[in-house]
């Protein structure tokens, strides 16, 4: 997707603080953190949100998951506690429409969420 942010991110052509990266998926440090960690972890392959996401790439998800709790423990947030967010379509507040995952911690998070 030639005009899609996150994918302009993981092909390098934009700067981001990277925290993960293996061949599917990237992390980097949100760049208007809301919490004292806010770091985002994207599949590299451009899916929209996760209304476009196929079901043959399930296990993606996974990934992406145990991935967010190694980057929890690695930034010292895995027992304190932290927030996996993602965001779908308007109401929810999704922004860049390229799935993303929200990996929050470093605080107490409210809930419910607002
Ligand atoms: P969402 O509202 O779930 O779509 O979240 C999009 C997130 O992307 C927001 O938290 C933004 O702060 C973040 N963001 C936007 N542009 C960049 C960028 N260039 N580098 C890192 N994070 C970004
Ligand atoms: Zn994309």
């Amino acid at each position: 997707m030639d005009d899609c942010l996150f994918c302009k991110i993981a092909a390098g052509k934009i700067p981001a603080k990277v925290v993960y990266e293996d061949e599917r998926i990237l992390a980097f440090d949100d760049i208007r953190p809301q919490a004292p960690v806010h770091t985002l972890i994207i599949p590299k392959a451009h899916y929209a949100s996760l209304n476009e996401f196929p079901e043959g790439e399930a296990s993606l998800l996974g990934h992406v998951l145990f991935k967010a709790r190694e980057i929890a423990r690695a930034k010292g947030i895995g027992e304190t506690g932290y927030r996996v967010v993602l965001n779908t379509a308007r109401d929810a507040g999704q922004e860049v429409f390229h799935i993303h995952f929200h990996v929050l911690g470093g605080r107490r998070l409210a809930w419910p969420p607002g």
